[in-house]
């Protein structure tokens, strides 16, 4: 048995809490803004105003209230909350490098397989498990049902890449898109409560050549369809042509644009080539345009990525967009475990947000093979909270630590439950733990079966710990040994 010492109860922190305690419920502080001046969050950020969405997320990321405010007027955070989805259940979060960093997890059917009751058990699974926001990526039967009662059901802001639903609507033939879809498809979501929206506007048609040369040339679906119908058409990108008309709609319910990379490297072997950069250098022009149209931005990033060229990637997407948040996608950073991109991509992920990417798009292991189950997304989920916590910690962001230290002190005392407690995944661990040891008595035991009894590091250190501290309580402890200088 350890000694009394050891078994000394510290103060318990809570499960680490992913809704703050508000000083009032958020809803009584909802207001309608029909009719004013300043809609967006960036608009009334940049007035001077600190809105009740800034109030509330400042107390979740227990920073200053001015300090959000200003860096949503500076373009560096933004706050994706839909007007609509406000009125709903939507708790408001941010996204900047000035804010814990986030995760999303896609979710959404295809057209083999999944309906509304499937979507929205991963909704829950991704919610419960710590997704920050997450996008409903459908493209296939009744899209618009299923968003509807993901919207209605979700706490986090909601994503969407329009384009799908559009193409859909089409018949699947994106060489009969003509502007006017893609806009009223905007505001179709729009009205719905999409609260941010992935559009490809910065894939233009003298990129194309540019992909000649790639091994997987655009694997980004938006920017492969806007690039066949470029093709087509002989005419420039239509979502670049009519960005101040998507800008109008964006603002009118404050979404937030997520600029698409369409031109994103699919392997290792594209990163970083002309193509990619070429797009991002446009993507910063658009940045800009959409501020001066009152809107909030994020900018999206790659993909496959060797690790040594991560760093390198951030700093040059925050130069090419005045430093808008970076939500970058994995990224993956060898292309050889398939089954296992949770953790390739988590790897680079990790890389992404220590560098300063603000937001991480999980990858789940079924990347390129299929369509994740809940299961899938438990798994992503769970990938990518280990890579933004990790990024927190080598940030140095305010109190990231404490979780580790609390879990570290319950593992050095045998506190089995509160070391599952404080788990990412309790589920797993507990399970793990009793896979050989179930009884309860196992609990306190201070030693695991991996290392067993006998072995137990940790058991020893304490062991020796207590020999020193009595030792010294009876004065026997020894005089230091003095070094003889030559
Ligand atoms: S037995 Fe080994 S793994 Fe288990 S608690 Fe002790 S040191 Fe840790």
């Amino acid at each position: 048995m350890g000694s009394p010492a050891r078994r000394r109860s510290r103060p318990k922190i809570a499960h680490p809490p992913r809704r703050p305690k508000l000083l009032l419920p958020y809803w009584e502080s909802k207001h309608s803004l029909q009719g004013a001046d300043n809609v967006t969050q960036f608009e009334r950020a940049k007035s001077g105003e600190i809105t009740p969405e800034m109030k509330f997320v400042a107390q979740r990321e227990d920073l200053p209230e001015e300090l959000i405010r200003s860096e949503v007027a500076r373009g560096r955070m933004v706050i994706p909350a839909n007007t609509v989805h406000l009125t709903k259940r939507l708790e408001p979060m941010a996204i900047g490098i000035a804010a814990l960093t986030k995760i999303n997890a896609n979710i959404g059917n295809s057209a083999v397989t999944s309906d509304e009751q499937t979507e929205l058990e991963k909704l829950h699974m991704a919610v419960h498990h710590g997704a920050d926001t997450v996008m409903d990526l459908s493209t296939g039967k009744n899209i618009d049902t299923i968003r509807q009662a993901i919207i209605d059901a979700s706490p986090v802001p909601i994503g969407t890449v329009p384009i799908y639903q559009m193409l859909e609507e089409l018949g699947g033939d994106i060489d009969d898109m003509r502007p006017q879809h893609f806009l009223d498809m905007c505001e179709k979501q729009a009205k719905q409560g999409v609260d941010y929206m992935t559009v490809h506007s910065g894939l233009l048609q003298e990129h194309l050549s540019l992909t000649m040369q790639r091994i997987t040339g655009i694997v980004s679906r938006g920017g492969s369809l806007i690039a066949r119908w470029m093709m087509t058409h002989r005419q420039q990108n239509p979502l670049y042509t009519h960005f101040e008309d998507l800008c109008d709609i964006f603002r009118q319910y404050d979404v937030t644009w997520s600029l698409g990379d369409g031109l994103r490297p699919g392997s290792i072997a594209d990163a970083s080539d002309e193509a990619q950069f070429a797009e991002l250098h446009v993507l910063g022009e658009l940045t800009r345009r959409a501020w001066k149209k009152g809107c909030q931005v994020m900018v999206e990033g790659p993909g496959h990525v060797p690790m040594d060229q991560i760093d390198m990637n951030i700093k040059r997407q925050m130069e090419e967009c005045d430093e808008a948040p970076f939500y970058v996608l994995g990224p993956l950073v060898t292309d050889i475990a398939p089954g296992y991109d949770h953790i390739t991509s988590a790897i680079g992920a990790a890389l992404a947000g220590w560098s300063g990417a603000a937001m991480l798009c999980y990858v789940t292991p079924k990347e390129h093979l299929g369509l994740p189950d809940a299961e899938d997304v438990k798994q992503g989920v769970i990938a990518y909270k280990i890579a933004a916590h990790a990024a927190d910690l080598a940030r140095h962001r305010k109190n990231a630590r404490v979780r580790d230290d609390a879990l570290s002190r319950a593992r050095f005392n045998f506190d089995w439950n509160e070391q599952f407690r404080l788990s990412l995944d309790p589920e797993t661990a507990r399970k793990y733990h009793d896979q050989t040891l179930p009884q309860d008595t196992f609990k306190s035991a201070h030693f695991c079966s991996m290392c067993g009894p006998k072995y137990c590091s940790m058991k020893i250190t304490q062991d020796i710990r207590d020999m020193a501290a009595a030792e010294a309580t009876n004065g026997t402890e020894s005089e230091p040994v003095a070094i003889q200088l030559p």
